[in-house]
């Protein structure tokens, strides 16, 4: 248990601070699970470091024309264009991944079903995002979970 003193003391993170964008934004679920595998594939498998992240749940599935997600929609419309404009980004990853709950709890769809509309829901995203933002730079990846493994497959979009 800290002390209050403690509690409020300043952290200073070990990793530095660089200055330099890389015009790379990546969209995919907000599932604490999957964060840290997530900033490795963008990384590492895709050598993009500081790339701008655009998470929240479902992520690609938001920009695929589900009514249920029609407000996340305008608010990941709106974020896009701001990367674009201010950010200057000029590559999109968007990134699914097996057994979201946003899939199953929102959308109320099961296996095996549910990887056949998150696949298609990478292709009509990537088609959305090109159309609002002019982008022709932009990638669809499915994690598939297994034993205790993630592995990022590429998906045609
Ligand atoms: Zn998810």
């Amino acid at each position: 248990m800290k002390t209050i003193e403690e509690a409020h003391a300043a952290y200073e993170s070990r990793i530095r601070y660089e200055t330099a964008r890389i015009h790379a934004a990546a969209l995919y679920c907000s599932d604490g699970r999957l964060g840290e595998h997530f900033d490795d594939f963008l990384q590492n498998g895709l050598e993009l470091p500081r790339y701008d992240r655009v998470s929240l749940p479902g992520g690609p599935a938001c920009l695929a024309g589900h009514p249920e997600a029609h407000l996340e929609e305008q608010g990941v419309v709106d974020e896009l264009k701001f990367l674009v404009e201010v950010h200057k980004l000029k590559r999109v990853v968007l990134v699914a991944h097996q057994g979201c709950a946003f899939y199953a709890a929102r959308l109320g769809l099961n296996e095996p079903r549910l990887e056949l509309v998150q696949r298609a829901d990478l292709v009509r995203a990537a088609a959305f995002v090109h159309r609002v933002t002019g982008l022709e730079r932009i990638e669809g990846y499915y994690a598939r979970l297994t034993d205790g493994r993630v592995v990022f497959e590429r998906v045609e979009v």
